[in-house]
């Protein structure tokens, strides 16, 4: 089947949806291959449970007119997503980087949402199959979409530009996450890079943090829309307004108050005024966005349990964003202090030295009572007074004795570790 009629299908659908346990009435099924699974099996099921339409690839469960057999699902869906791009033809903002995209995404969502009508990544549907979910959840009706790309290796983002053609692009940073199927940092900025190289390519702008000397460098000749703290040239100018546990920035003469701790936020919160700025949102709306935006998902979360303050950050952990969140957390006046740091994922042959590194900082911050956990931690261990390794978490719970009265507590650590376990000791 073209996708032109893969296309005349979608139309007639609700949605779509490639789980069968989530079908809604009316939706496109697209049975796609996992490492454990193979969707095509699960077609009639799903027509069953409401589907209007499967998409299968395997001509062995074809059975009927519901069934809409094309060569590879995946590659079917990636095409239609694309073919509805290109039918809306709205302006789609994308966004990589190896840090910040899920909470500058968010930011950016608040700040244009208060003007236009705007679709987003939902949650963190950022791959080879959530980006074309995303395209295919915008409609006629959407004004404004912004798609969040996640790669782990080279080509991706050339991949998932290809497939959404986004008009502008912004990147975060260059970071130490993924380093090991990117083939470590240069590779990172190769990959991550070429959002840059498809938006040169089409003659697309670029949002660019001028305050960062390598994405200054890498977009030199493209098309930008830029933004500084610093006192260079720039399009829109933010104004750096001290230390705090929460991020505040000041921007033409108002000062925007967020409820996100961590000073690597200012930049993620300068991002979404810049390019509310670009899109005409007025000042006052884009302070109230910004201001009235709480973030979820174990990301950069303060919690107040009785005396004790607590900085939930166990969404992910990477060498960058761990050390950013130990350089926030040192900023805090509450004595005394607890970290607890669990294994950073993913890290290759560098993961010796990365968590060395960390293990390094911890010591030289006396003040902080550090708890690491984790095989990757507990195998680069130092004796240091303030520093306590634990295996794993079962360990660890076993020999913690909870945290005292008016202590700050720091919880960072990979998804895997899931160290939001550790709320229910505190
Ligand atoms: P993922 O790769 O899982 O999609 P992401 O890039 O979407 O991650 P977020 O989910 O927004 O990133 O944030 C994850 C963590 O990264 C935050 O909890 C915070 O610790 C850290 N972080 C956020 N923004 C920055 C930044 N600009 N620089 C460094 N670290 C950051
Ligand atoms: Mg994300």
């Amino acid at each position: 089947m073209t996708t032109e009629a893969l296309y005349q299908h979608f139309l007639t659908c609700t949605s779509i949806s490639t789980d069968t346990r989530k079908i809604e009435p009316g939706s496109m099924f697209f049975a796609l291959k996992g490492d454990h699974f193979d969707a095509n099996t699960f077609a009639k099921e799903a027509l069953a449970k409401g589907a209007a339409f499967v998409v299968i690839d395997n001509p062995d469960y074809y059975e009927n007119d519901k069934m809409l057999l094309v060569n590879n699902s995946l590659e079917a869906l990636q095409q239609l997503a694309n073919f509805h791009r290109k039918q809306l033809g709205l302006p789609i903002i994308a966004l990589t980087g190896s840090n910040g995209k899920t909470t500058t995404k968010e930011l950016i969502y608040a700040v244009l949402s208060s003007k236009y009508i705007t679709r987003a990544t939902q949650g963190n549907l950022n791959n080879h199959i959530g980006v074309p979910l995303t395209l295919l959840s915008f409609t006629k009706n959407t004004e404004v979409g912004i798609v969040e790309m996640g790669a782990n290796h080279q080509r991706e983002i050339a991949m998932l530009c290809r497939i959404t053609e986004p008009n502008f692009g912004y990147i975060t940073n260059f970071g130490k996450a993924h380093l090991e199927g990117f083939g470590g940092i240069e590779g990172v900025i190769k990959g991550k890079s070429e959002l840059y190289d498809y938006l040169s390519e089409n003659i697309k702008t670029a949002f660019v943090n001028l305050d960062d000397p390598l994405q200054k460098e890498k977009t030199q000749n493209l098309s930008r829309y830029t933004f500084a703290t610093g006192t260079y040239n720039c399009d829109v100018r933010i104004e750096s307004t001290g230390a705090g546990p929460m991020a505040q920035v000041g921007y033409n003469g108002l000062l925007i108050k967020s409820k996100l701790i961590g000073k690597y936020n200012i930049t993620n919160i300068s991002a979404a005024i810049t390019i509310g700025n670009y899109f005409k949102v007025s000042d006052r709306k884009i302070k109230e966005a910004i201001e009235s935006y709480v973030p979820a998902n174990n990301r950069s979360q303060i919690i107040e349990k009785g005396n004790k303050r607590i900085i939930l950050d166990a969404y992910n952990a990477n060498p960058s964003s761990m050390a950013a969140a130990i350089d926030n957390f040192s900023l805090l006046q509450e004595n005394p202090k607890i970290a607890l740091l669990g294994d950073m994922f993913e890290l290759g042959p560098e993961s010796n030295y990365e968590h060395s590194r960390i293990i390094d900082i911890m010591s030289e911050k006396k003040e902080i009572s550090t708890y690491f956990i984790g095989k990757d931690f507990y195998q680069a261990k130092t004796e240091k007074p303030n520093l306590h390794f634990y295996n794993d978490y079962e360990a660890f719970t076993a020999s913690f004795s909870g945290a005292p009265d008016n202590a700050a507590i720091l919880i960072k650590g990979s998804r895997g570790m899931a160290l939001e376990r550790a709320l229910e000791l505190l």
